[in-house]
């Protein structure tokens, strides 16, 4: 059976401007990509987005919010510096809810679905990092409200402030950010000690990379807290989130992993997700420069375990050469505040 994967022409209105980094031609490109591509075309069915209800945005966001979104679009005002409201994006940002939403939906029939998307610097009450509405805390929650325990595994170079926001006092989600660290890149947030509160307390977990972490960096993370926390955690659903931008050419970020390290996110979350008999939503909509929607592909044959080929810049990193000596520290320090809550 085919892999569904949600779209709407109208995500390709989700743009901040031409001189904006954020390039929505990126989707339309993704879609005639994986049309090109004989192996990927039989492998992924593209199914059409709805758009998101209020009702369905008030999951996590709150009326305040949407009437802030709302009047900055009429006014052309920003919602922060760096994510200015043009006519058309709330709409475009409610497809691209509405994609993930239905990839929830999905997760009693099929055990996978993928949605170009992942807006996860959205709070409950505040869009910024060119983010309007939160599609993946939507998801969450919408499969959170039919009882099952979701995982999510933000693998985007930014850490996920506003996903974190929703689910900070929620012992029913966990979040796991791996992210370059707070102290060099937007949004300054993701610190190992930030852990969650109240019930939510330990369900929250930082993994701040060093600048040019590669795979063995990633492995590393991966098998020391990632793998092991998710297994205790045993979730029904595990939606991971994150696109091309911790590659070494990515124009924000200074992390280094090639195409065969955004390859081993899609792998090793699918099998993650697999091992603990969990269904699994894919989002993938970030990244900036020349090479996100290659990236995406890289990304997305990992999860569909796709043959891939390679370009010739696989040189950078491997595994076998193990992880750099600031995130060792980086991590033993963080077991230090998750410790309490699971066995690392
Ligand atoms: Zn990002």
């Amino acid at each position: 059976m085919k892999t569904p994967m949600f779209y709407h022409k109208d995500y390709g209105n989700y743009g901040f401007g031409s001189f904006h980094p954020f390039d929505p031609k990126r989707f339309a490109k993704f879609v005639d990509i994986i049309h090109s591509d004989e192996v990927m075309n039989d492998a992924i069915d593209i199914l059409k987005s709805p758009a998101a209800t209020d009702e369905q945005l008030l999951l996590v966001h709150s009326k305040r919010y949407l009437k802030h979104v709302e009047d900055a679009e009429k006014n052309g005002t920003r919602l922060s510096p760096d994510t200015p409201m043009k006519q058309g994006i709330s709409e475009a940002a409610r497809r691209i809810v509405g994609g993930s939403l239905d990839a929830a939906k999905l997760m009693d029939d099929h055990k996978i679905a993928l949605n170009m998307g992942g807006l996860h610097h959205a709070g409950r009450d505040f869009g910024e990092g060119f983010c309007v509405y939160n599609d993946v805390a939507v998801a969450a929650e919408y499969l959170k409200q039919r009882g099952k325990r979701v995982c999510i595994l933000d693998t985007d170079a930014h850490q996920g402030n506003g996903t974190q926001d929703i689910f900070w006092t929620s012992s029913k989600v966990l979040f796991i950010s791996i992210h370059q660290h707070p102290s060099t890149l937007y949004p300054g947030k993701g610190y190992v000690k930030e852990i969650g509160e109240c019930d939510g307390e330990g369900f929250t977990i930082n993994i701040p990379m060093p600048r040019d972490s590669n795979i063995a960096d990633y492995h590393h993370s991966f098998q020391e807290i990632i793998r092991p926390v998710i297994s205790q955690f045993d979730p029904d659903v595990l939606i991971r989130n994150g696109g091309s931008d911790p590659h070494h050419s990515d124009s924000l970020t200074d992390l280094a992993l090639d195409m065969r390290g955004l390859e081993y996110l899609g792998r090793t979350s699918r099998q993650i997700a697999s091992e603990n008999g969990a269904g699994y939503i894919d989002l993938m909509v970030s990244g900036y420069g020349l090479r996100v929607v290659e990236g995406w592909q890289a990304i997305l044959k990992g999860v569909l375990d796709l043959p891939i080929k390679l370009p010739s810049d696989q040189t950078i990193g491997k595994t076998s050469d193990g992880p750099r000596k600031s995130l060792v520290k980086e991590i033993s320090e963080l077991k230090k505040y998750i410790e309490p809550f699971w066995k690392v």
